[in-house]
């Protein structure tokens, strides 16, 4: 029987982990794919106090040694829900049940999709969400990234550097990505940005050729790319783990101040919980005060 089982080995998590080996809790992180969750696709980290210039990836390997090294289990499967019983918990992956007095949800969210037709077809052929993994199949080609938070910012610069020109597509005029990021890419000669416009088009028979665009006064303007790279956000995943679990009207994880979900020993930390700022350190702040609550409560 486990103390903790922790959902997600995202920044959140692996933060809640560290916090509950500490204090000699029997921990278990399990994770469906690959620990360090989104920031480990993250070219350069700039934002995390004390750790300046760091990739994601060196990060997120940090993150997840410090977890191991401290005692934490790990399992690299998919949980599929879990079951209250009389003082524990079951959690279910496809071949395990396993038993646990308390569980930290820390699955974080997904990428949302533009949801234009072609867009799924188009996956690996010329439409991608991660500029940092697939960027380099698309060395001295032209692109596109769409989106104006610090991901499409962050995707555009990164890509400036390896490709022949970058168009950034925004809907709106201002960003919500960092300023002094926007001002670099307004320095590179290779970065073409087009504001109040948004993709109405995914273009192409068998890989992605082009992307048609409208602005907000109806023009269209075809551009020709060989890959759209998207950055518009990121959603909950519609996840069966969290159908008892109270959520607010956009799917996030309602808690207390302490972490504290609808169910009792049922805590929630991350991008997945309701709040204003998803960031590395809000995430690794849920991750540590939902750890200290669990153990204050198996206590
Ligand atoms: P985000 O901040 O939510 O930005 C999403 C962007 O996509 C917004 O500009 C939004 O436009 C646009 N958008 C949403 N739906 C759209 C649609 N259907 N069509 C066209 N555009 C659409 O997401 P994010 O950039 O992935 O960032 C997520 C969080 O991670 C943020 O808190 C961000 O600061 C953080 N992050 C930080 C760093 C860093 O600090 N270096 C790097 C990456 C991410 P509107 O602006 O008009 O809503």
């Amino acid at each position: 029987m486990y103390d903790i089982v922790i959902i997600g080995a995202g920044t959140a998590g692996l933060t809640a982990g560290i916090y509950a080996a500490r204090s000699n809790k029997k921990v278990l992180i399990i994770e469906a794919s690959s620990f360090g969750g989104q920031i480990i696709n993250s070219n350069k980290i700039d934002n995390y106090p004390g750790l300046y210039h760091i990739s994601g990836f060196d990060y997120s390997k940090k993150l997840y040694d410090q977890a191991i090294s401290l005692g934490c289990d790990y399992l690299n499967k998919k949980a599929l829900e879990f079951n209250k019983l009389d003082n524990y918990f079951e959690v279910n992956t496809i071949d395990d049940v396993i038993k646990t007095k308390s569980i930290i949800l820390a699955v974080g969210v997904t990428n949302r999709k533009l949801n234009l037709e072609n867009e799924d077809k188009f996956i690996g052929k010329g439409i991608s969400y991660c500029a940092t993994c697939d960027g380099n199949f698309f060395r001295n080609k032209d692109v596109a990234v769409i989106g104006g938070g610090n991901t499409a910012l962050d995707d555009a610069l990164y890509l400036s550097d390896i490709c022949n020109k970058v168009y950034l597509v925004h809907r709106r005029d201002s960003f919500r990505g960092s300023s002094s990021t926007l001002d670099k890419l307004r320095e590179k000669d290779n970065v073409s940005i087009i504001v109040n416009s948004t993709v109405n088009e995914l273009i192409g028979e068998d890989k992605l050729d082009g992307i048609s665009l409208i602005d907000n006064l109806g023009n269209n303007k075809i551009i020709n790319v060989s890959c759209l790279f998207v950055a518009i956000g990121q959603i909950p995943e519609n996840n069966n783990l969290l159908k008892d679990i109270n959520v607010d009207n956009n799917g996030y994880i309602i808690t207390d101040d302490e972490m504290h979900t609808n169910i009792s020993h049922i805590y929630a930390s991350g991008d997945i919980r309701s709040k204003n700022l998803r960031q590395l350190v809000t995430a690794s702040s849920d991750g540590a005060i939902a750890a200290v609550t669990a153990i204050k409560e198996l206590n």
